[in-house]
């Protein structure tokens, strides 16, 4: 599957270990836009964004989303604000940290962008204030760091929370996605196979034994070689 055409992406120039090509900053929305995630505030990256979305047709970028606040997410938000006028939303539970958000979002909200909406996703386990966003008229989801297009996503405890991430990657489950849009690497067309593997390749690093207590907990049941969060 293709990204329909009034979504596109400005890669960051931040190449490395954790952030594979560099961040994916999504421009979303036709006459006016929402941006999700702005990794780095230098004018390249300002400029690659605004001539993306002109060239998208977009005339206004109203309003930049963030992920999570990790810095390669976060760290060109206030330049962009700056530069374009876009109104700048945080999840609730971070609220004041870059000092000067317009707005607030949580889970369930919904966040109009030329031509539909998207809603809010708050998917702890990464960072603890994460948020996917999720535009059901594609069927898109835009998955920050919770899903990458390879490789998995890494976890450090204490803000990070592996059973919150497992609890979030079952919850990604339940929706109706046919492409996901990851914080780094290419889009992922066959989402749930992803986030399955997701679930499982969580099981063959470090947190095995993390799970082995939640199986003795009756929290999670392991079924072949799949896992399943119980009792919610
Ligand atoms: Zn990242």
């Amino acid at each position: 599957m293709t990204q329909p055409a009034h979504i596109a992406n400005f890669t960051a120039d931040n190449p490395g270990m954790m952030t594979l090509q560099g961040t994916n900053q999504y421009i979303v929305g036709k006459d006016s836009a929402v941006v999700i995630d702005v990794a780095l505030s230098s004018d390249g990256n300002m400029d690659g964004i605004i001539e993306q979305a002109e060239a998208m047709g977009v005339k206004k970028i109203e309003k930049i989303l963030l992920t999570h606040i990790h810095i390669d997410h976060c760290g060109g938000a206030l330049a962009l604000k700056k530069r374009t006028g876009a109104k700048l939303g945080i999840h609730r539970s971070r609220a004041g940290y870059l000092g000067e958000e317009d707005f607030r979002y949580d889970d369930q909200d919904r966040i109009p962008f030329g031509g539909g909406e998207l809603q809010v996703l708050h998917t702890p386990g990464h960072e603890s204030g994460h948020c996917c966003f999720y535009e059901s008229g594609d069927k898109v989801l835009f998955s920050g760091d919770n899903i990458l297009g390879f490789g998995t996503a890494v976890i450090h405890p204490p803000d990070g929370n592996m059973t919150d991430y497992l609890q979030s990657l079952e919850r990604l489950l339940e929706f109706n996605i046919d492409l996901i849009l990851p914080g780094h690497g290419p889009l992922v067309g066959k989402p749930e196979a992803k986030i399955s593997a997701g679930l499982q390749r969580v099981a063959e690093f470090s947190v095995q034994a993390h799970l082995e207590k939640l199986i003795r907990d009756e929290r999670v049941k392991r079924e072949d070689r799949r896992y399943h969060l119980l009792g919610h």
